[in-house]
C-alpha cells in the first residue's frame, strides 16, 4: 500500500469560482452544494501524487487507488478508517478498459446500479453525507429535480441510507419508462413526485422550497445537485484506474470524454493536475457544441439546448465551464492546449454506432459513440502515436429502443434492468403548485 503524505496542515479547503477569499470545508461544500455567490466550489489547492508512485499503480486495486486520491484531496477532513469505509461502499463496482483495436480503448463506466457513470458521483456523495450526518436527530431531506438520468443514480446512491430521505421530482410522461422505474420502484427512503409539468417546473419547485424560510425552519433540506463537488471527486478516481490498466502499453494516453455539463472532463483535468500523465483531453459533444466552439474561437457563447439522440449531453450552458476557467486562470491559450473539442450530428452518431458494431463487434450507446467519432477525428492528427481511451458513459440497454432501431438488432438487457420491469411504480402525482408540494413535504417529514 502506498501512502500519500498530507501536504498542508489544514484539511481540504474550497472556495468559490466567484470569490477566492472565502474558504469552506469539504463538509460545508458538500451540504451547501452551491456557494451563495452562484459560483462553484473548487479546491484551493490540488495535491500532487508523488511521481515515483505512478509506475507502481498496477500493484493496487481500484479501491486502493480511489482511497489514496481521496485522501490526498481531503487531506485529513475524514479520518482514514472512515474514508476507507466510504470508498469501499461507494466504489463497489469495476471500471474496466476494453480494447477495440491497438490504439483504441473503451473505459466502461456503466457497471453501477443505474448503469451510467453518474453512479460513481451519486454513491460517493451519499456515503459522504451519511458520514457527516450520523449524529443528528431529525432526518436530512435531499431534494432533487431530474430530467431522467441523474434521478436514477441519486435514488440508487441514497437507497437505504440511514437518516436521509430523498425526494425526487420528475416531469410526468417525459422520462423514459425505464428511467421512471429507476425513480419509483425503490421505496423506503426514496420518494418520487410525479409533476404534471416540465423539468423546468420541477426545478422551480425545488428552488422555491430552498428559498422558503418557514419550510426550512421545520425541515433540514439539502440538494444532490450535479455540480456538487462530492460528485466530481470520485470521477477523478477512474482516470487513475484507467491509466493503471493501460500503463503497460507504454503509450501516451488521450482521454476522450462525451460531454454535457463537463463534470467528467473537469475531473480529468484535476487528475492531470494531481500528476496523472495525460497527453491530451478530447471533448466530444453532440450538436450542443458550445465548448468545441470556445476551444476553436475563444468565444463562449451559451445557447438554448438542442434535443439530440445523446440526450444526457443536451446542455447549452455547461455549468462546469466556470471550473475549467478557474483551473487555468481563464487563459484560452492554455485551455485549448489541454483540450481538443469536436461536435457531431445525430446522423453521424448513428453511423458510428453501426460502424463500431460492424468493425469491433461492440455495442456502444449514443453518448459513447459521440466519443468514438471524436477519437477517430483526433487520430487523423496524432496517427498511431497515442492510445485513445473513450469513456462509455452509459450501458446501451439504457437507450434500448434507439440502440435496437439503429443496429437493427435485439440487445441483451442486464439482469438488474430486467428485474426492474416487473416492479411496481410508486409515485405521488402533484400539480405545478408550490403550496401543494410544501404540504406533502410537511405531512411526510415534519417531526420525524
Ligand atoms: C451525464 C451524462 C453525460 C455528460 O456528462 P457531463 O459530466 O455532464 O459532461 C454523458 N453521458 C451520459 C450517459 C450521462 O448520463
Amino acid at each position: 500500500m502506498f501512502h500519500v503524505e498530507h501536504l498542508t496542515k489544514p484539511p481540504m479547503q474550497l472556495n468559490s469560482t466567484n470569490n477566492p477569499s472565502l474558504l469552506f470545508s469539504f463538509e460545508e461544500a458538500l451540504f451547501q452544494g452551491l456557494p451563495e455567490d452562484k459560483g462553484l466550489f473548487m479546491p484551493v489547492q490540488i495535491p500532487e501524487i508523488p511521481k515515483e508512485l505512478i509506475p507502481q499503480l498496477d500493484k493496487y486495486t481500484f479501491q486502493e487507488i480511489a482511497f489514496q486520491v481521496a485522501k490526498a484531496l481531503l487531506n485529513g477532513e475524514i479520518p482514514d478508517k472512515d474514508l476507507q469505509k466510504i470508498i469501499e461502499s461507494a466504489i463497489s463496482f469495476p471500471a474496466p478498459v476494453v480494447m477495440l483495436d491497438d490504439h483504441t480503448a473503451v473505459l466502461e463506466l456503466f457497471h453501477g446500479p443505474s448503469l451510467a457513470f453518474k453512479d460513481f458521483g451519486a454513491r460517493f456523495m451519499a456515503k459522504a453525507m451519511a458520514y457527516f450526518n450520523k449524529e443528528t436527530e431529525s432526518d436530512l431531506i435531499i431534494l432533487v429535480a431530474t430530467s431522467g438520468d441523474t434521478g436514477g443514480a441519486v435514488a440508487a446512491g441514497f437507497y437505504q441510507t440511514p437518516g436521509i430521505q430523498v425526494v425526487i421530482l420528475y416531469p410526468s410522461g417525459k422520462v423514459s419508462p425505464l428511467q421512471e422505474k429507476q425513480l419509483t420502484t425503490l421505496g423506503e427512503n426514496i420518494h418520487a413526485f410525479e409533476v404534471e409539468g416540465t423539468f423546468d417546473d420541477c426545478q422551480a419547485l425545488v428552488k422555491e422550497a430552498f428559498l422558503d424560510q418557514t419550510l426550512r425552519s421545520k425541515l433540514r433540506l439539502s440538494s444532490a445537485n450535479s455540480i456538487n463537488i462530492a460528485r466530481l471527486i470520485p470521477q477523478i478516481f477512474y482516470y487513475w484506474e484507467a491509466y493503471k490498466q493501460v500503463s503497460g502499453m507504454g503509450k501516451p494516453v488521450v482521454f476522450v470524454v462525451p460531454s454535457g455539463n463537463f463534470g467528467n472532463l473537469t475531473a480529468g483535468l484535476i487528475a492531470q493536475k494531481m500528476g496523472l500523465p495525460v497527453h491530451c483531453f478530447v471533448a466530444a459533444t453532440n450538436a450542443n457544441d458550445i465548448i468545441p466552439e470556445y476551444l476553436n474561437t475563444g468565444l463562449y457563447n451559451p445557447q438554448p439546448s438542442i434535443p439530440t439522440l445523446s440526450n444526457a449531453m443536451d446542455v447549452g450552458n455547461p455549468s462546469n465551464f466556470a471550473r475549467i476557467l478557474n483551473l487555468y486562470g481563464s487563459t484560452w491559450n492554455i485551455i485549448k492546449d489541454h483540450i481538443t473539442g469536436y461536435a457531431f450530428s445525430d446522423i453521424e452518431t448513428e453511423q458510428a454506432m453501426r460502424q463500431i458494431f460492424l468493425h469491433h463487434n461492440y455495442i456502444m450507446d449514443p453518448h459513447g459513440a459521440v466519443g468514438y467519432l471524436a477519437w477517430r477525428k483526433y487520430q487523423e492528427k496524432i496517427k498511431n502515436e497515442a492510445l485513445g481511451i473513450i469513456f462509455e458513459t452509459a450501458h446501451p440497454a439504457k437507450f434500448l429502443e434507439d440502440v435496437e432501431r439503429i443496429l437493427s438488432q435485439k440487445i441483451d438487457i442486464p439482469y438488474n434492468l430486467q428485474s426492474l420491469q416487473a416492479k411496481e411504480k410508486r409515485s405521488t402525482p402533484i400539480a405545478v403548485n408550490y403550496l401543494e408540494f410544501k404540504m406533502h413535504l410537511l405531512e411526510a417529514f415534519e417531526k420525524k
